[in-house]
């Protein structure tokens, strides 16, 4: 039985939340004298000298249309990176309390387990890059609290078999986080509906992604109502500024328009894909539901070396386990890419 009472950290379950002057009232006014703002306003444009809505009212709803999901199941972030952390904050006593990550995957969960001092367990992915699922019920002790599941994962770009990861689900107690950053380019479908089945389930979304704004930092966590009560209590109270709220409300009212790059993106992925595959030195190109793509070659660093003389940045996972010899290259615009293929062909004749 999933209890999250249990799982919460006793300091946690007795914090009584800052209380912001925002807090404390909220609705219509005349006059706002009760946050030590500068009334007149600031060298640089009239708008934002008010502190932002630490609830994020508008955006949620927003939000909750476009991804079905009721507001109060939504937590936003300041970027998924926030998310990572409070997860650990709220749910995992330092000292004691261990994770489970399935490596190689997004290095944050582990950097962020090592800044909350808490043990990481890895299973390790099986070669074809699923998830070992008897290595993973080893790990799992009566204080394992996070299960951290990246689908599609970076840096392999796979989907995980969605019956696996309903098998953790299904099977165990501690929360199962499953990141979805790069599901927009997935053909599979989001856990987000799971939500009703599975008390247990974070799903972490972005807009760093697909919806292109990675400069504004805003990540988000969708989960039961109770575990979204928690992550509030514990975030700091304007995590979210009010430019990322007005333009994060902006692009949502273009989902047509993301969506048309999302396609676009993943026809220049399928498009790279068919180059690379006819590049003698490149040895395998590995199937990818996200927006880059894992590439296995011969001399990877050198190669990774060469694109750095030609001003091309790609990323060296050429020493990490089971990506031996590989780059991740993110899919660019049409322009980057015809420019990073004929770098790929001097090398070739090099
Ligand atoms: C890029 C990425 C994120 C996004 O993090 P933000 O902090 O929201 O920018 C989350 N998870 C994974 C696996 C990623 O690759």
């Amino acid at each position: 039985m999933f209890e999250l009472n249990k799982l919460t950290r006793e300091n946690i379950k007795k914090l009584t939340p800052y209380s912001s002057a925002r807090d404390e009232f909220s609705g219509e006014a005349k006059v706002f004298l009760d946050a030590n703002e500068n009334a007149i306003g600031s060298p640089v444009t009239k708008w934002y000298n008010r502190y932002p809505d630490p609830h994020q009212v508008k955006l949620k709803e927003a939000i909750s249309q476009v991804k079905s999901v009721p507001a109060n199941q939504i937590f936003l972030g300041n970027g998924s990176d926030e998310c990572i952390d409070l997860l650990y904050r709220c749910f995992c006593e330092p000292g004691k309390s261990n994770v489970i990550i399935c490596p190689p995957t997004y290095g944050m969960y582990e950097v962020s387990a090592n800044i909350n001092d808490v043990e990481i367990r890895k299973a390790a992915l099986l070669d074809d890059f699923q998830l070992d699922l008897v290595h993973l019920e080893n790990l799992v002790d009566e204080n394992t609290r996070l299960i951290w599941i990246c689908s599609p994962n970076n840096p392999t770009g796979n989907s995980f078999t969605r019956t696996d990861v309903e098998m953790v689900l299904n099977n165990f107690n501690s929360i199962v986080v499953v990141d979805e950053a790069y599901i927009n380019f997935s053909r599979q479908k989001s856990f987000i509906q799971e939500l009703v089945d599975y008390p247990n389930l974070v799903v972490m979304q972005t807009f760093s992604k697909a919806w292109g704004l990675a400069g504004l930092r805003l990540g988000m966590a969708f989960a039961s109502p109770g575990i979204i009560d928690v992550l509030n209590k514990v975030k700091p109270p304007y995590n979210i500024n009010q430019a990322t709220q007005e333009i994060a409300l902006k692009a949502l009212e273009e989902v047509g328009q993301v969506n048309d790059m999302i396609k676009e993106l993943v026809q220049m992925r399928a498009a790279l894909k068919g180059v690379f595959e006819k590049i003698p030195f490149i040895e395998k190109v590995y199937p990818s539901d996200a927006n880059f793509l894992l590439v296995k070659m011969k001399d990877a660093r050198k190669v990774y070396e060469f694109l750095l003389t030609k001003g091309i940045v790609v990323r060296d996972r050429s020493n990490v386990k089971l990506c031996d010899d590989c780059l991740r290259i993110t899919v660019g615009t049409e322009e980057e890419n015809t420019e990073l293929i004929e770098a790929l062909c001097d090398w070739m004749v090099k």
